[in-house]
């Protein structure tokens, strides 16, 4: 590839771009993870992690991609054989589904409409018609990165307690936490999966279960084998500030500079942040003639906008156009929406400027492609940021 001038617009869904505090923070050398200062590294990272988790209880922190989160969720919790409900409205979901089914659960889903959230009411009848209690876990995306569709998990919750059904409640915030507002004890959650790159503002490489008391007495019956993921171990040593294994230490020291940049900002205020260009990134969408892939205006998520081309095909040809011309590089379409889609990621380190820049390099891609649109996109995101003063 040529030289190209000029900053590069990472503007997919995560990973996310990494703020030069944070790269500097990770540009330090490692230390010894079994020394005398590493627990004070510890001892910072878990209060900052349960105050964007919005749990006081035990948070984990595994050297992984956000997959691995799935795993340790699932094997410190279940036994073989055991019954789970999986809502699967997206990509993300199908894909934890698949995770539980290989680890020899046996997942019963409930096929959800991709353009929708979590159907709260069917959820609830199904629980409800569970009266022997053979579901052990209810598995649900918090937001669904593929779709761009949030659920509501409060109302997820709800619907377990008015099945009065005992399963553990496991939730994935792997793109929503630190970006939208998410409530871990609140919500009763008993897992929640997460990890570094998306709102964290991280590269890829730790991922995070947030445990509930209920949880954590679970693991002590769960018969799924498991050794790297062991949260008991794990949580022995987190105890005196040490992993059991070699954690991956300058990853910290970026958690480290990543959760004090969340508490500089305030986690209200990067929510309403996150909310506000959201909005101004949905109203570009008819102003170029296309469709918002989330049907429904509550449930249109506010870290990415999946973008639903005319007749359903040629994203990756305008994202290649994109890139090439502009170097923006916007999210793909996952699994059945490949071509159909494209994902405007906005979430992480982001601001208005950097808003403005990817929807012009969208509108200025949809002319370069040839392809018939509206070129009332980038007003309509620039009217709606002057008039709305929430950031003021
Ligand atoms: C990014 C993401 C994951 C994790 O994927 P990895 O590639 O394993 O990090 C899981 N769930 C959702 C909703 C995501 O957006």
């Amino acid at each position: 590839m040529s030289f190209r001038s000029g900053r590069h617009f990472l503007q997919i869904p995560g990973p996310t771009n990494v703020p030069d505090r944070i790269l500097r923070a990770i540009d330090r050398p490692t230390i010894d993870h079994r020394g005398p200062d590493f627990p004070l590294l510890a001892q910072r990272i878990f209060p900052g992690l349960q105050e964007v988790f919005g749990t006081s209880g035990d948070v984990f922190v595994f050297p992984a991609s956000g997959s691995g989160g799935w795993e340790a969720a699932l094997v410190n919790t279940l036994s073989p054989g055991d019954r789970v409900l999986l809502y699967e409205n997206g990509f993300f979901a199908a894909n934890w589904g698949a995770v539980a089914r290989r680890l020899g659960l046996d997942v019963e889903v409930m096929q959800g409409d991709w353009r929708r959230g979590v159907d709260c009411p069917r959820l609830e009848s199904r629980l409800a018609e569970d009266g022997s209690h053979q579901i052990q876990a209810v598995l649900a995306v918090h937001n669904e990165t593929s779709s761009g569709v949030s659920s509501k998990i409060d109302r997820v919750r709800q619907a377990l307690d008015s099945a009065h059904h005992p399963a553990l409640l496991m939730v994935d915030a792997v793109s929503s936490l630190g970006s939208m507002d998410y409530r871990h004890d609140e919500w009763a959650v008993d897992v929640t999966v997460s990890s570094s790159q998306k709102g964290l503002m991280l590269p890829p490489g730790l991922s995070l279960n947030a445990v509930s008391a209920k949880a954590l007495s679970a693991c002590k019956k769960a018969r799924l084998p498991r050794s790297f993921w062991d949260w008991q171990e794990m949580l022995q040593q987190n105890r005196q500030g040490y992993f059991p294994y070699t954690p991956s230490t300058n990853l910290l020291y970026g958690l480290d500079e990543a959760l004090k940049m969340l508490q500089e900002e305030g986690l209200q205020r990067v929510f309403a942040r996150h909310r506000r260009l959201a909005e101004a990134a949905r109203r570009a969408i008819p102003g170029w003639g296309l469709e918002i892939f989330a049907l429904q205006a509550d449930e249109r998520s506010d870290t990415v906008t999946t973008v639903l081309m005319p007749s359903q095909q040629g994203a990756d040809r305008l994202r290649k156009i994109i890139l090439e011309r502009f170097d923006l590089s916007l999210g793909t379409g996952l699994g059945p929406l490949k071509d159909k889609v494209f994902r405007i990621g906005h979430l992480g380190s982001f601001n208005e400027l950097m808003l403005a820049g990817t929807l012009c390099g969208v509108e200025m891609g949809l002319a370069a492609a040839g392809l018939p649109h509206r070129t009332d996109g980038v007003r309509a995101a620039l009217k709606f940021l002057q008039e709305d003063s929430s950031a003021e």
